[in-house]
């Protein structure tokens, strides 16, 4: 099997490179190693909606459709309309297909899967990072009896009714996961510093306006923005967290006894449960053979082209592979240039050439 691109991964942003590569008229495949499409979108808990309306979330060409209660759309919404994406480009997407290798090959690479190997000139990686959860580590963290769980992995607060929690983690899915299962049990919000919340009428349009201003300042041809607001979207259910003063945080714990943690002034407190909302790195381990994954997990880019190894790009994994490129609304710039350098790279012959 063998096409111009092969890109890792169809959610969000494999879905943009592949409208932009269709337009381009390169021969391509997408495979993901998940049966249903969204990406990581499936696997967001039950109550997730975006943070920013429909309009301000879309992917290029097709804008999102706006929610009945004019809301911003819920995970079930953003499924449905990646769902509906793939087809409407009538994108190839193969699934369920893991890629669990990627060598050089000549001119270009061999990508190998659970299903056969497959080769192309160009290679994207979308693979994004729900399948890299990151936890840091405490003394003691194996002996610890109570619960542990990622927000990878959190789906609703039921599960967690009257017992001691900590949620640890100051950014939107801290706060999100806390303002939930505040309503149920016995909460402590641990965070690394005092969490930032951004004024009540910033939404993801705001933070996609800065990220854009950066942007352009960085290229000379804007004025830097404001320093960020802050970092937490104040969504409905976080606003309502606040009205019950549920927002508090504590700084982190010393370490973790069987039954719970051990301050840092040395006072002892049982738990029942932690849910890490610690975030994730990028779900990059497929390349470990090419020689190009950096000590962070991450690979050395110049916008989303990789730098040690001709015809490799990386796109979605957030500021390092473009600004904003993490969202539905920004991915679509990194796609559009992602794919005009393929179509260079490959036009050139510059196959095998760094
Ligand atoms: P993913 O959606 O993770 O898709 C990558 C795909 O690649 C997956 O299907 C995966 O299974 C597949 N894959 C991985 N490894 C392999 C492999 N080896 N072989 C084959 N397939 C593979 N963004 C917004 O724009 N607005 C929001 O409001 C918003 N809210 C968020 C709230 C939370 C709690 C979180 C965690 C994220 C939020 N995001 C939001 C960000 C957004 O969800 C992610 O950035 C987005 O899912 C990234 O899309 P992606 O296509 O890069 O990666």
């Amino acid at each position: 099997m063998e096409v111009d691109v092969l890109v890792i991964g169809a959610g969000q942003s494999g879905l943009a490179v592949g409208y932009y590569l269709r337009r381009a008229g390169l021969t391509f495949v997408l495979l993901d190693d998940q049966a249903e499409p969204g990406g990581a979108w499936p696997h967001g808990w039950d109550s997730l909606r975006l943070f920013s309306p429909a309009d301000a979330s879309s992917l290029p060409g097709w804008l999102m459709p706006r929610p009945l209660d004019n809301g911003f759309p819920a995970r079930d919404a953003v499924i449905d309309y990646l769902t509906q994406y793939e087809q409407r480009y009538a994108l190839p997407v193969r699934r369920p297909v893991r890629v669990v290798g990627v060598q050089q090959l000549g001119e270009g690479y061999a990508v190998q899967t659970d299903a056969g190997t497959w080769q192309a000139r160009a290679v994207v990686c979308a693979t994004g990072s729900w399948r890299n959860p990151f936890v840091p580590t405490y003394a003691g963290q194996s002996d610890f009896g109570g619960v542990q769980l990622h927000s990878a992995h959190y789906r609703e607060a039921a599960p967690f009714a009257g017992q001691r929690v900590l949620v640890v983690g100051g950014g939107n899915s801290g706060a999100q996961i806390l303002a939930e299962v505040s309503r149920v049990a016995q909460t402590t919000w641990v965070t690394e510093k005092e969490p930032r919340f951004l004024p009540d009428d910033v939404d993801g349009r705001v933070l996609f306006t800065q990220a854009t201003q950066r942007y352009h300042a960085q290229a000379g041809q804007a004025p830097a923005p404001p320093p960020s607001l802050g970092d937490v979207v104040m969504v409905d259910s976080v606003k309502e967290a606040r009205e019950r003063s549920a927002l508090g945080s504590v700084r982190p714990f010393a370490r973790f006894t069987r039954t719970g943690v051990v301050w840092a002034d040395g006072r002892e407190e049982a738990v029942d449960a932690v849910i890490w909302c610690t975030g994730f790195r990028p779900a990059l381990s497929f390349m470990e053979g090419l020689d190009v994954l950096e000590a962070d997990g991450r690979v050395a880019t110049t916008g989303t082209r990789a730098t040690k190894r001709p015809g490799l790009w990386l796109v979605g994994y957030g500021s390092w592979t473009g600004f904003a490129s993490a969202t539905l609304i920004g991915v679509g710039r990194s796609a559009r240039a992602t794919a005009e350098e393929i179509q260079v790279f490959l036009a050139a012959g510059l196959v095998g050439t760094p």
